[in-house]
Protein backbone atom coordinates (compact mmCIF):
# COMPACT_ATOMS: atom_id res chain seq x y z
CA UNK A 1 0.00 0.00 0.00
CA UNK A 2 1.19 3.45 -1.14
CA UNK A 3 1.38 6.00 1.19
CA UNK A 4 0.29 7.95 -1.43
CA UNK A 5 -2.42 5.41 -2.47
CA UNK A 6 -6.11 6.04 -2.62
CA UNK A 7 -7.48 5.48 0.73
CA UNK A 8 -10.34 3.16 0.48
CA UNK A 9 -12.63 1.80 3.08
CA UNK A 10 -10.52 -1.47 2.84
CA UNK A 11 -7.01 0.08 3.10
CA UNK A 12 -8.09 1.73 6.21
CA UNK A 13 -9.93 -0.71 7.70
CA UNK A 14 -6.96 -2.84 7.42
CA UNK A 15 -4.38 -0.23 8.61
CA UNK A 16 -6.44 -0.72 11.75
CA UNK A 17 -6.81 -4.62 12.02
CA UNK A 18 -2.65 -4.56 11.38
CA UNK A 19 -2.73 -2.97 14.52
CA UNK A 20 -4.72 -5.38 17.01
CA UNK A 21 -3.58 -8.69 14.47
CA UNK A 22 0.08 -7.66 14.94
CA UNK A 23 -0.37 -7.48 18.84
CA UNK A 24 -1.44 -10.70 18.58
CA UNK A 25 2.06 -11.60 16.96
CA UNK A 26 4.21 -13.81 18.09
CA UNK A 27 2.22 -15.03 21.07
CA UNK A 28 -0.90 -16.15 20.14
CA UNK A 29 -0.35 -16.78 16.41
CA UNK A 30 -2.71 -20.02 16.53
CA UNK A 31 -5.35 -17.07 16.87
CA UNK A 32 -3.84 -14.54 15.10
CA UNK A 33 -4.46 -17.17 11.78
CA UNK A 34 -8.27 -18.07 12.90
CA UNK A 35 -9.06 -14.27 12.84
CA UNK A 36 -6.80 -13.84 9.25
CA UNK A 37 -8.77 -16.28 7.59
CA UNK A 38 -12.07 -15.30 8.56
CA UNK A 39 -10.88 -11.48 7.44
CA UNK A 40 -9.77 -13.15 4.09
CA UNK A 41 -13.06 -15.09 3.58
CA UNK A 42 -14.86 -11.81 3.96
CA UNK A 43 -16.47 -11.10 0.35
CA UNK A 44 -15.69 -7.93 0.22
CA UNK A 45 -11.30 -8.96 0.69
CA UNK A 46 -11.79 -12.03 -1.63
CA UNK A 47 -12.53 -9.70 -4.30
CA UNK A 48 -10.52 -6.81 -3.77
CA UNK A 49 -8.44 -5.28 -6.86
CA UNK A 50 -6.15 -4.00 -3.83
CA UNK A 51 -3.90 -6.71 -3.77
CA UNK A 52 -1.13 -4.94 -1.56
CA UNK A 53 -3.74 -5.46 1.35
CA UNK A 54 -4.57 -8.71 0.18
CA UNK A 55 -0.87 -9.48 -0.16
CA UNK A 56 0.08 -7.65 3.52
CA UNK A 57 -2.91 -10.53 5.26
CA UNK A 58 -1.04 -13.05 3.47
CA UNK A 59 2.35 -12.52 4.70
CA UNK A 60 1.29 -11.81 8.05
CA UNK A 61 -0.68 -15.34 7.96
CA UNK A 62 2.50 -17.18 6.54
CA UNK A 63 4.64 -15.37 9.54
CA UNK A 64 2.37 -16.79 11.71
CA UNK A 65 2.44 -20.22 10.09
CA UNK A 66 5.98 -20.30 10.54
CA UNK A 67 6.07 -19.50 14.26
CA UNK A 68 3.30 -21.88 14.52
CA UNK A 69 5.78 -24.50 13.08
CA UNK A 70 3.98 -24.88 9.59
CA UNK A 71 6.80 -23.45 7.71
CA UNK A 72 6.97 -25.75 4.85
CA UNK A 73 3.66 -25.46 4.51
CA UNK A 74 3.73 -21.79 4.57
CA UNK A 75 6.41 -21.47 2.34
CA UNK A 76 4.92 -24.08 -0.02
CA UNK A 77 1.71 -21.72 -0.09
CA UNK A 78 3.91 -18.35 -0.51
CA UNK A 79 5.69 -19.69 -3.94
CA UNK A 80 2.13 -21.05 -5.58
CA UNK A 81 1.25 -17.19 -4.50
CA UNK A 82 3.92 -15.86 -6.28
CA UNK A 83 4.45 -18.15 -9.27
CA UNK A 84 0.90 -17.89 -9.87
CA UNK A 85 0.54 -17.45 -13.42
CA UNK A 86 -2.24 -15.30 -13.47
CA UNK A 87 0.18 -12.44 -12.23
CA UNK A 88 -2.42 -12.04 -9.23
CA UNK A 89 0.56 -10.36 -7.32
CA UNK A 90 2.65 -8.63 -9.49
CA UNK A 91 5.04 -5.54 -9.19
CA UNK A 92 4.79 -3.83 -5.10
CA UNK A 93 2.15 -5.76 -4.45
CA UNK A 94 4.93 -9.00 -4.19
CA UNK A 95 7.07 -7.26 -1.22
CA UNK A 96 4.97 -8.65 1.10
CA UNK A 97 5.28 -12.17 0.06
CA UNK A 98 8.93 -12.01 -0.89
CA UNK A 99 9.29 -10.23 3.18
CA UNK A 100 7.23 -13.14 5.20
CA UNK A 101 8.72 -15.44 2.84
CA UNK A 102 12.04 -14.22 4.01
CA UNK A 103 10.85 -14.49 7.56
CA UNK A 104 9.89 -18.06 6.95
CA UNK A 105 13.79 -18.97 5.56
CA UNK A 106 15.13 -17.23 8.40
CA UNK A 107 13.03 -18.99 10.78
CA UNK A 108 14.83 -22.48 9.16
CA UNK A 109 17.99 -20.87 9.10
CA UNK A 110 18.91 -19.94 5.52
CA UNK A 111 19.39 -16.59 6.25
CA UNK A 112 21.78 -15.61 3.17
CA UNK A 113 18.68 -16.75 0.75
CA UNK A 114 16.33 -14.37 3.54
CA UNK A 115 18.07 -11.67 3.00
CA UNK A 116 18.21 -11.80 -1.18
CA UNK A 117 14.44 -11.69 -0.63
CA UNK A 118 14.74 -9.02 1.69
CA UNK A 119 16.55 -6.56 -0.19
CA UNK A 120 13.98 -7.88 -3.34
CA UNK A 121 10.83 -6.61 -1.09
CA UNK A 122 12.68 -3.24 -0.16
CA UNK A 123 13.59 -2.69 -3.60
CA UNK A 124 9.95 -2.54 -4.32
CA UNK A 125 8.49 -1.16 -1.51
CA UNK A 126 10.95 1.91 -1.91
CA UNK A 127 10.01 1.95 -5.86
CA UNK A 128 6.14 2.25 -4.92
CA UNK A 129 7.13 5.15 -1.75
CA UNK A 130 5.56 2.28 0.98
CA UNK A 131 7.47 3.71 3.81
CA UNK A 132 5.94 1.19 6.45
CA UNK A 133 7.00 -1.49 4.27
CA UNK A 134 10.43 -0.31 3.92
CA UNK A 135 10.86 0.35 7.73
CA UNK A 136 9.50 -3.14 8.07
CA UNK A 137 12.12 -4.99 5.60
CA UNK A 138 15.08 -2.48 6.94
CA UNK A 139 13.80 -4.31 10.46
CA UNK A 140 14.15 -7.87 9.14
CA UNK A 141 17.21 -7.25 7.22
CA UNK A 142 18.92 -6.01 10.96
CA UNK A 143 17.30 -9.62 12.27
CA UNK A 144 18.78 -11.32 9.72
CA UNK A 145 22.62 -9.74 9.97
CA UNK A 146 22.30 -10.03 14.20
CA UNK A 147 21.51 -13.79 13.34
CA UNK A 148 24.74 -14.59 11.10
CA UNK A 149 26.75 -12.57 13.87
CA UNK A 150 27.13 -8.86 11.99
CA UNK A 151 25.59 -7.34 14.65
CA UNK A 152 27.02 -3.50 13.22
CA UNK A 153 25.23 -3.82 9.90
CA UNK A 154 22.21 -5.34 11.96
CA UNK A 155 22.26 -2.09 13.82
CA UNK A 156 22.35 0.30 10.56
CA UNK A 157 19.29 -1.07 9.55
CA UNK A 158 17.77 -0.72 12.84
CA UNK A 159 18.40 2.97 12.80
CA UNK A 160 16.66 3.35 9.55
CA UNK A 161 14.04 1.41 10.31
CA UNK A 162 13.26 2.99 13.87
CA UNK A 163 13.74 6.19 11.97
CA UNK A 164 11.14 5.02 9.57
CA UNK A 165 8.46 3.70 12.35
CA UNK A 166 8.73 6.78 14.21
CA UNK A 167 8.05 9.42 11.17
CA UNK A 168 5.03 6.83 10.92
CA UNK A 169 3.78 6.72 14.22
CA UNK A 170 4.20 3.28 13.67
CA UNK A 171 4.53 2.44 17.78
CA UNK A 172 4.39 -2.06 17.54
CA UNK A 173 7.26 -1.08 14.52
CA UNK A 174 9.15 1.42 17.14
CA UNK A 175 9.46 -1.17 19.90
CA UNK A 176 10.10 -4.16 18.04
CA UNK A 177 12.87 -2.49 16.85
CA UNK A 178 13.75 -1.18 20.18
CA UNK A 179 13.79 -4.53 21.24
CA UNK A 180 16.05 -5.89 18.57
CA UNK A 181 18.58 -2.62 18.55
CA UNK A 182 18.82 -3.40 22.67
CA UNK A 183 19.51 -6.92 21.98
CA UNK A 184 22.39 -6.45 19.75
CA UNK A 185 23.51 -3.93 21.94
CA UNK A 186 24.01 -6.27 24.65
CA UNK A 187 25.79 -8.65 22.02
CA UNK A 188 28.22 -5.51 21.43
CA UNK A 189 28.65 -5.24 24.90
CA UNK A 190 27.23 -1.95 25.20
CA UNK A 191 25.31 -2.85 28.08
CA UNK A 192 24.09 0.29 29.58
CA UNK A 193 22.70 1.46 26.07
CA UNK A 194 20.66 -1.81 25.86
CA UNK A 195 19.30 -1.38 29.21
CA UNK A 196 18.20 2.16 28.47
CA UNK A 197 16.91 1.11 24.57
CA UNK A 198 14.74 -1.88 26.53
CA UNK A 199 13.77 0.74 29.14
CA UNK A 200 12.73 3.61 26.27
CA UNK A 201 10.94 0.41 24.43
CA UNK A 202 9.02 -0.73 27.61
CA UNK A 203 7.68 2.70 28.16
CA UNK A 204 6.68 3.08 24.57
CA UNK A 205 4.88 -0.11 24.84
CA UNK A 206 3.51 0.60 28.14
CA UNK A 207 1.55 3.98 26.68
CA UNK A 208 0.53 2.13 23.97
CA UNK A 209 -1.26 -1.08 25.58
CA UNK A 210 0.92 -3.38 23.74
CA UNK A 211 1.79 -6.03 26.40
CA UNK A 212 2.62 -9.21 24.56
CA UNK A 213 5.63 -7.41 23.31
CA UNK A 214 6.50 -5.67 27.00
CA UNK A 215 6.55 -9.55 28.32
CA UNK A 216 9.43 -9.97 25.66
CA UNK A 217 10.82 -6.66 26.69
CA UNK A 218 11.14 -7.48 30.00
CA UNK A 219 12.60 -10.53 29.84
CA UNK A 220 15.46 -9.35 27.45
CA UNK A 221 16.03 -5.95 29.96
CA UNK A 222 16.03 -8.67 33.33
CA UNK A 223 19.15 -10.88 31.07
CA UNK A 224 20.92 -7.34 29.81
CA UNK A 225 20.95 -6.79 33.71
CA UNK A 226 22.22 -9.77 34.71
CA UNK A 227 24.90 -9.24 31.86
CA UNK A 228 25.77 -6.07 34.31
CA UNK A 229 25.66 -8.16 37.39
CA UNK A 230 23.31 -5.71 38.47
CA UNK A 231 21.43 -9.11 40.43
CA UNK A 232 19.08 -7.44 42.76
CA UNK A 233 17.86 -5.16 39.83
CA UNK A 234 17.86 -8.87 37.80
CA UNK A 235 15.99 -11.16 40.19
CA UNK A 236 13.16 -8.14 40.54
CA UNK A 237 12.63 -7.42 36.88
CA UNK A 238 13.00 -11.67 36.27
CA UNK A 239 10.18 -12.06 39.05
CA UNK A 240 8.13 -9.97 37.51
CA UNK A 241 8.48 -11.20 34.16
CA UNK A 242 7.74 -14.28 35.41
CA UNK A 243 4.50 -13.11 37.11
CA UNK A 244 3.46 -11.35 34.06
CA UNK A 245 3.63 -14.33 32.28
CA UNK A 246 2.40 -17.06 34.40
CA UNK A 247 -0.76 -17.19 32.96
CA UNK A 248 0.58 -20.02 30.90
CA UNK A 249 -0.09 -17.76 27.21
CA UNK A 250 3.56 -18.44 26.52
CA UNK A 251 5.19 -21.36 28.09
CA UNK A 252 8.69 -20.31 26.51
CA UNK A 253 8.50 -16.86 28.40
CA UNK A 254 7.59 -18.23 31.64
CA UNK A 255 10.29 -21.00 31.44
CA UNK A 256 13.07 -18.49 30.30
CA UNK A 257 11.68 -16.29 33.57
CA UNK A 258 12.11 -19.12 35.86
CA UNK A 259 15.80 -19.64 34.29
CA UNK A 260 16.84 -16.15 34.51
CA UNK A 261 15.94 -16.12 38.47
CA UNK A 262 18.37 -19.34 38.52
CA UNK A 263 20.86 -18.06 36.57
CA UNK A 264 20.65 -14.91 38.71
CA UNK A 265 21.33 -16.97 41.93
CA UNK A 266 24.19 -18.57 39.92
CA UNK A 267 26.09 -16.09 39.51
CA UNK A 268 25.34 -14.85 43.78
CA UNK A 269 27.72 -18.15 44.05
CA UNK A 270 24.65 -20.36 44.76
CA UNK A 271 25.44 -24.09 43.84
CA UNK A 272 23.89 -26.91 45.03
CA UNK A 273 20.38 -24.78 46.66
CA UNK A 274 19.89 -24.52 42.50
CA UNK A 275 20.71 -27.88 41.32
CA UNK A 276 17.10 -29.10 42.26
CA UNK A 277 15.01 -26.45 40.56
CA UNK A 278 17.29 -27.07 37.68
CA UNK A 279 16.57 -30.42 37.41
CA UNK A 280 13.19 -29.73 37.53
CA UNK A 281 13.29 -26.86 34.66
CA UNK A 282 15.45 -29.29 32.08
CA UNK A 283 12.58 -31.91 32.35
CA UNK A 284 10.27 -29.34 31.45
CA UNK A 285 12.14 -27.61 28.79
CA UNK A 286 12.69 -30.76 27.21
CA UNK A 287 8.89 -31.51 27.35
CA UNK A 288 8.18 -28.46 26.13
CA UNK A 289 10.57 -29.12 23.36
CA UNK A 290 12.78 -25.62 23.77
CA UNK A 291 16.04 -27.26 22.87
CA UNK A 292 18.29 -24.22 22.78
CA UNK A 293 17.23 -22.97 26.54
CA UNK A 294 17.41 -26.90 27.42
CA UNK A 295 21.41 -26.88 26.38
CA UNK A 296 22.02 -23.38 28.22
CA UNK A 297 20.38 -25.29 31.57
CA UNK A 298 21.59 -28.01 31.20
CA UNK A 299 25.10 -26.56 31.06
CA UNK A 300 24.56 -24.44 33.83
CA UNK A 301 23.30 -27.55 36.08
CA UNK A 302 26.47 -29.78 35.03
CA UNK A 303 28.08 -26.76 36.04
CA UNK A 304 26.74 -26.34 39.17
CA UNK A 305 26.98 -30.03 40.04
CA UNK A 306 31.30 -29.50 39.13
CA UNK A 307 31.62 -26.93 41.49
CA UNK A 308 29.50 -28.42 44.46
CA UNK A 309 29.69 -31.68 46.13
CA UNK A 310 28.27 -33.88 43.18
CA UNK A 311 30.08 -36.92 43.06
CA UNK A 312 32.14 -37.94 39.89
CA UNK A 313 29.38 -40.33 38.20
CA UNK A 314 26.53 -37.65 38.54
CA UNK A 315 28.76 -34.70 37.02
CA UNK A 316 29.90 -37.00 34.11
CA UNK A 317 25.93 -38.29 33.57
CA UNK A 318 25.00 -34.21 33.54
CA UNK A 319 27.72 -34.25 30.89
CA UNK A 320 26.80 -36.84 29.25
CA UNK A 321 23.38 -35.54 29.32
CA UNK A 322 24.91 -31.85 28.09
CA UNK A 323 26.41 -33.29 24.97
CA UNK A 324 23.51 -35.10 23.67
CA UNK A 325 21.18 -32.29 24.09
CA UNK A 326 23.78 -30.48 22.14
CA UNK A 327 23.85 -32.95 19.27
CA UNK A 328 20.58 -33.07 19.58
CA UNK A 329 20.02 -29.50 19.03
CA UNK A 330 22.65 -29.37 16.25
CA UNK A 331 20.61 -31.98 14.14
CA UNK A 332 17.24 -30.05 14.59
CA UNK A 333 19.22 -26.83 13.34
CA UNK A 334 20.74 -28.78 10.62
CA UNK A 335 17.92 -30.84 10.05
CA UNK A 336 15.90 -27.60 9.64
CA UNK A 337 18.48 -26.08 7.25
CA UNK A 338 18.52 -29.10 5.28
CA UNK A 339 14.63 -29.49 5.07
CA UNK A 340 14.29 -25.58 3.55
CA UNK A 341 17.56 -26.45 1.37
CA UNK A 342 16.04 -29.51 -0.31
CA UNK A 343 12.55 -27.73 -0.24
CA UNK A 344 14.06 -24.86 -2.15
CA UNK A 345 15.57 -26.79 -4.30
CA UNK A 346 12.33 -28.76 -5.02
CA UNK A 347 9.95 -25.48 -5.64
CA UNK A 348 13.01 -24.41 -7.77
CA UNK A 349 12.75 -27.27 -9.95
CA UNK A 350 8.73 -27.28 -9.79
CA UNK A 351 8.94 -24.16 -11.00
CA UNK A 352 11.27 -24.08 -13.54
CA UNK A 353 9.11 -27.73 -15.19
CA UNK A 354 6.01 -25.22 -15.24
CA UNK A 355 8.89 -23.04 -17.28
CA UNK A 356 9.85 -25.24 -19.68
CA UNK A 357 5.97 -26.36 -19.60
CA UNK A 358 5.31 -22.61 -20.94
CA UNK A 359 8.18 -22.93 -23.21
CA UNK A 360 7.17 -26.21 -25.18
CA UNK A 361 3.60 -24.44 -25.17
CA UNK A 362 5.14 -21.20 -27.13
CA UNK A 363 7.55 -23.49 -29.22
CA UNK A 364 4.55 -25.14 -30.01
CA UNK A 365 2.56 -22.62 -30.90
CA UNK A 366 5.16 -21.11 -32.87
CA UNK A 367 5.92 -24.09 -34.67
CA UNK A 368 2.29 -24.17 -35.47
CA UNK A 369 1.82 -20.59 -36.71
CA UNK A 370 5.38 -21.36 -39.00
CA UNK A 371 3.08 -24.37 -40.55
CA UNK A 372 -0.19 -22.32 -40.76
CA UNK A 373 1.79 -19.81 -42.68
CA UNK A 374 4.33 -21.96 -44.69
CA UNK A 375 0.86 -24.51 -45.74
CA UNK A 376 -0.58 -20.89 -47.20
CA UNK A 377 1.75 -19.92 -48.58
CA UNK A 378 2.40 -23.13 -50.51
CA UNK A 379 -1.26 -22.88 -51.35
CA UNK A 380 -0.44 -19.78 -52.72
CA UNK A 381 2.30 -20.90 -54.57
CA UNK A 382 0.63 -23.78 -56.09
CA UNK A 383 -2.72 -21.49 -57.07
CA UNK A 384 0.09 -19.52 -58.48
CA UNK A 385 1.73 -22.16 -61.09
CA UNK A 386 -2.18 -23.24 -61.26
CA UNK A 387 -2.70 -20.07 -62.69
CA UNK A 388 0.01 -19.40 -64.35
CA UNK A 389 -0.16 -23.01 -66.48
CA UNK A 390 -3.56 -22.33 -67.46
CA UNK A 391 -4.41 -18.49 -67.26
CA UNK A 392 -3.18 -15.96 -70.06
CA UNK A 393 -1.26 -13.11 -68.25
CA UNK A 394 -2.46 -10.52 -70.58
CA UNK A 395 -5.79 -10.86 -70.70
CA UNK A 396 -6.75 -12.80 -67.58
CA UNK A 397 -8.62 -15.51 -69.92
CA UNK A 398 -7.95 -19.06 -69.64
CA UNK A 399 -5.13 -19.85 -72.35
CA UNK A 400 -4.54 -22.20 -74.88
CA UNK A 401 -4.02 -25.73 -72.47
CA UNK A 402 -7.04 -24.55 -70.63
CA UNK A 403 -9.06 -24.56 -73.25
CA UNK A 404 -7.74 -28.38 -74.47
CA UNK A 405 -8.54 -29.66 -71.50
CA UNK A 406 -11.90 -27.70 -71.60
CA UNK A 407 -12.73 -28.46 -75.22
CA UNK A 408 -11.98 -32.86 -74.48
CA UNK A 409 -13.71 -32.42 -71.05
CA UNK A 410 -17.17 -30.32 -73.13
CA UNK A 411 -17.14 -32.98 -76.04
CA UNK A 412 -17.31 -35.77 -73.47
CA UNK A 413 -19.79 -34.39 -71.35
CA UNK A 414 -22.13 -33.51 -74.63
CA UNK A 415 -21.54 -36.92 -76.29
CA UNK A 416 -22.58 -38.51 -72.43
CA UNK A 417 -25.94 -36.30 -72.39
CA UNK A 418 -26.28 -36.00 -76.13
CA UNK A 419 -26.05 -32.38 -75.89
CA UNK A 420 -24.26 -30.36 -78.81
CA UNK A 421 -21.43 -28.24 -78.27
CA UNK A 422 -20.23 -25.94 -80.39
CA UNK A 423 -17.02 -23.19 -80.89
CA UNK A 424 -16.21 -19.92 -82.47
CA UNK A 425 -12.87 -18.64 -83.47
CA UNK A 426 -12.37 -15.23 -83.23
CA UNK A 427 -9.51 -13.36 -84.96
CA UNK A 428 -8.56 -9.61 -84.86
CA UNK A 429 -8.83 -7.69 -88.36
CA UNK A 430 -5.83 -6.86 -89.52
CA UNK A 431 -4.41 -6.31 -86.15
CA UNK A 432 -1.01 -6.23 -87.29
CA UNK A 433 -1.61 -2.92 -88.62
CA UNK A 434 -3.03 -1.34 -85.30
CA UNK A 435 0.53 -2.58 -83.78
CA UNK A 436 2.30 -1.19 -86.49
CA UNK A 437 0.00 2.22 -86.21
CA UNK A 438 0.07 2.61 -82.55
CA UNK A 439 2.66 1.04 -81.27
CA UNK A 440 2.89 -3.03 -79.22
CA UNK A 441 1.56 -1.46 -75.99
CA UNK A 442 -1.58 -0.11 -77.65
CA UNK A 443 -1.73 -3.50 -79.09
CA UNK A 444 -2.11 -4.42 -76.09
CA UNK A 445 -4.90 -2.65 -74.59
CA UNK A 446 -7.01 -3.47 -77.92
CA UNK A 447 -6.44 -7.35 -76.83
CA UNK A 448 -7.33 -6.60 -73.31
CA UNK A 449 -10.72 -4.66 -74.06
CA UNK A 450 -11.33 -7.38 -76.71
CA UNK A 451 -10.83 -10.05 -74.74
CA UNK A 452 -13.79 -8.32 -71.53
CA UNK A 453 -16.04 -7.23 -74.66
CA UNK A 454 -15.89 -11.23 -75.42
CA UNK A 455 -16.53 -12.97 -72.33
CA UNK A 456 -19.29 -9.78 -71.70
CA UNK A 457 -21.43 -11.13 -74.58
CA UNK A 458 -20.91 -14.28 -74.28
CA UNK A 459 -23.86 -16.60 -71.89
CA UNK A 460 -22.96 -17.34 -68.53
CA UNK A 461 -22.04 -21.10 -69.04
CA UNK A 462 -19.85 -20.12 -72.31
CA UNK A 463 -15.91 -20.02 -71.78
CA UNK A 464 -13.58 -17.32 -73.98
CA UNK A 465 -10.29 -18.54 -74.18
CA UNK A 466 -6.88 -16.87 -75.83
CA UNK A 467 -6.21 -19.12 -78.38
CA UNK A 468 -3.02 -17.69 -79.08
CA UNK A 469 -1.47 -13.66 -80.37
CA UNK A 470 -4.99 -11.90 -81.38
CA UNK A 471 -7.16 -15.13 -81.92
CA UNK A 472 -9.80 -16.18 -78.76
CA UNK A 473 -11.63 -19.35 -79.27
CA UNK A 474 -15.32 -18.97 -77.81
CA UNK A 475 -16.15 -22.80 -76.39
CA UNK A 476 -20.11 -23.04 -76.50
CA UNK A 477 -21.72 -25.81 -75.13
CA UNK A 478 -25.43 -27.23 -75.55
CA UNK A 479 -25.64 -24.56 -78.40
CA UNK A 480 -26.77 -25.71 -81.86
CA UNK A 481 -24.74 -24.84 -84.82
CA UNK A 482 -27.81 -22.15 -85.48
CA UNK A 483 -27.01 -20.91 -81.84
CA UNK A 484 -23.40 -21.04 -81.81
CA UNK A 485 -23.84 -18.33 -85.14
CA UNK A 486 -26.25 -16.03 -83.67
CA UNK A 487 -23.66 -16.07 -80.48
CA UNK A 488 -20.80 -15.49 -83.03
CA UNK A 489 -22.54 -12.73 -84.63
CA UNK A 490 -22.94 -11.26 -81.08
CA UNK A 491 -19.54 -11.58 -80.21
CA UNK A 492 -18.35 -9.64 -83.66
CA UNK A 493 -21.06 -6.84 -82.78
CA UNK A 494 -19.88 -6.84 -79.59
CA UNK A 495 -16.51 -5.40 -80.51
CA UNK A 496 -17.24 -3.74 -83.43
CA UNK A 497 -19.80 -1.96 -81.24
CA UNK A 498 -17.57 1.32 -80.20
CA UNK A 499 -14.26 2.12 -80.91
CA UNK A 500 -11.58 1.12 -78.03
CA UNK A 501 -9.46 3.40 -76.25
CA UNK A 502 -6.33 3.02 -76.54
CA UNK A 503 -3.87 6.21 -74.90
CA UNK A 504 -5.26 9.21 -75.81
CA UNK A 505 -7.26 8.42 -78.83
CA UNK A 506 -9.13 5.26 -80.08
CA UNK A 507 -9.30 3.20 -82.77
CA UNK A 508 -12.19 0.91 -84.60
CA UNK A 509 -11.72 -2.45 -84.13
CA UNK A 510 -13.29 -5.67 -85.37
CA UNK A 511 -13.12 -9.10 -85.74
CA UNK A 512 -13.58 -12.57 -88.15
CA UNK A 513 -15.50 -15.39 -86.79
CA UNK A 514 -15.60 -18.95 -87.49
CA UNK A 515 -18.36 -20.88 -86.09
CA UNK A 516 -17.80 -25.27 -86.09
CA UNK A 517 -20.18 -27.88 -84.13
CA UNK A 518 -18.68 -30.80 -82.97
CA UNK A 519 -19.67 -34.01 -84.57
CA UNK A 520 -19.42 -37.66 -82.26
CA UNK A 521 -15.82 -38.53 -82.69
CA UNK A 522 -13.88 -35.38 -83.90
CA UNK A 523 -10.80 -34.92 -81.77
CA UNK A 524 -9.60 -31.28 -80.39
CA UNK A 525 -7.45 -30.72 -83.37
CA UNK A 526 -10.40 -32.02 -86.19
CA UNK A 527 -12.72 -28.77 -84.26
CA UNK A 528 -10.00 -26.49 -84.03
CA UNK A 529 -9.16 -26.62 -87.81
CA UNK A 530 -12.42 -26.70 -89.23
CA UNK A 531 -13.26 -23.60 -87.18
CA UNK A 532 -9.78 -22.02 -88.07
CA UNK A 533 -10.62 -22.58 -91.71
CA UNK A 534 -14.38 -21.09 -91.39
CA UNK A 535 -12.15 -18.52 -89.87
CA UNK A 536 -10.08 -18.00 -92.80
CA UNK A 537 -12.89 -17.94 -95.21
CA UNK A 538 -14.50 -15.01 -92.99
CA UNK A 539 -11.05 -13.04 -93.43
CA UNK A 540 -10.86 -13.72 -97.50
CA UNK A 541 -14.61 -12.83 -97.17
CA UNK A 542 -13.79 -9.40 -96.11
CA UNK A 543 -13.43 -9.42 -92.78
CA UNK A 544 -15.81 -8.37 -89.94
CA UNK A 545 -18.15 -11.22 -90.48
CA UNK A 546 -19.14 -14.82 -89.24
CA UNK A 547 -19.08 -17.89 -91.25
CA UNK A 548 -20.53 -21.18 -89.87
CA UNK A 549 -21.38 -24.29 -92.08
CA UNK A 550 -22.68 -22.79 -95.14
CA UNK A 551 -19.93 -20.79 -95.74
CA UNK A 552 -22.17 -17.88 -96.38
CA UNK A 553 -21.50 -14.72 -93.42
CA UNK A 554 -24.26 -14.86 -91.06
CA UNK A 555 -25.63 -11.44 -89.97
CA UNK A 556 -25.55 -7.43 -90.64
CA UNK A 557 -22.36 -8.51 -92.85
CA UNK A 558 -23.98 -10.79 -95.14
CA UNK A 559 -24.55 -8.87 -97.59
CA UNK A 560 -20.74 -7.76 -97.93
CA UNK A 561 -20.26 -11.10 -99.24
CA UNK A 562 -22.62 -10.17 -102.37
CA UNK A 563 -21.06 -7.05 -102.65
CA UNK A 564 -17.43 -8.36 -102.58
P1 LIG B 1 -5.66 -10.50 -90.31
O1 LIG B 1 -6.74 -9.54 -90.38
O2 LIG B 1 -5.42 -11.25 -91.54
O3 LIG B 1 -5.77 -11.38 -89.11
O4 LIG B 1 -4.35 -9.60 -90.14
P2 LIG B 1 -3.52 -9.46 -88.83
O5 LIG B 1 -2.60 -8.31 -89.00
O6 LIG B 1 -4.43 -9.37 -87.69
O7 LIG B 1 -2.75 -10.81 -88.76
P3 LIG B 1 -1.24 -11.19 -88.67
O8 LIG B 1 -1.19 -12.67 -88.37
O9 LIG B 1 -0.58 -10.72 -89.89
O10 LIG B 1 -0.65 -10.36 -87.53
C1 LIG B 1 -0.96 -10.67 -86.21
C2 LIG B 1 -0.12 -9.75 -85.36
O11 LIG B 1 -0.48 -9.84 -83.98
C3 LIG B 1 1.35 -10.07 -85.45
C4 LIG B 1 1.85 -9.99 -84.06
O12 LIG B 1 2.92 -9.09 -83.88
C5 LIG B 1 0.68 -9.44 -83.29
N1 LIG B 1 0.62 -10.00 -81.94
C6 LIG B 1 0.58 -11.28 -81.57
N2 LIG B 1 0.53 -11.39 -80.22
C7 LIG B 1 0.57 -10.10 -79.75
C8 LIG B 1 0.52 -9.54 -78.46
O13 LIG B 1 0.48 -10.24 -77.45
N3 LIG B 1 0.54 -8.20 -78.33
C9 LIG B 1 0.60 -7.37 -79.42
N4 LIG B 1 0.59 -6.05 -79.25
N5 LIG B 1 0.66 -7.89 -80.62
C10 LIG B 1 0.62 -9.23 -80.81
MG1 LIG C 1 -5.56 -11.01 -87.26
MG1 LIG D 1 -4.15 -14.17 -86.53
Amino acid sequence: MSEHGATTALTTWWAGERLRLTALYPLRCDRLIVELDAALARDDIAATDERGVLAEMLGLRARAQAICGQTETAIRELHALLDSGDGRFGGADRAPLLAALANCLESLGQYADALDLLHEAHALYASSADLRGVASTRLSMGVMHSRCGDHAIGYGHYREALAGFERLGEWAGVVRTLNNMGLNERNLDRLEESLATFDRALRIAEEQALPTVAWTLSGNRARTLLAMRRLDAAERAFAQHARDTQDGTWTQTGLDARFGLLEVAHARGERRSIVPPLQQLVVELKAARHLDMEVRARRLLAECLEDGEGDVATVLDAYKALRECERAWFDQRAGSRLRASTLMAELDAARREVEREHQLRDELARAHAALTIESAERGARAEALYRQAHEDALTGLPNRRDLAERLCAERRRGERFAQPLSIAMVDIDHFKAINDRHGHAAGDQVLVEVARRLQQALRSGDLVARFGGEEFVALLPDATHEQACALGERLRRAVAAAPVPIGRGACAVTVSVGVMTCAGDDTNDVVLARADARLYAAKTAGRNRVIGESGVPVGANAHDRVQA
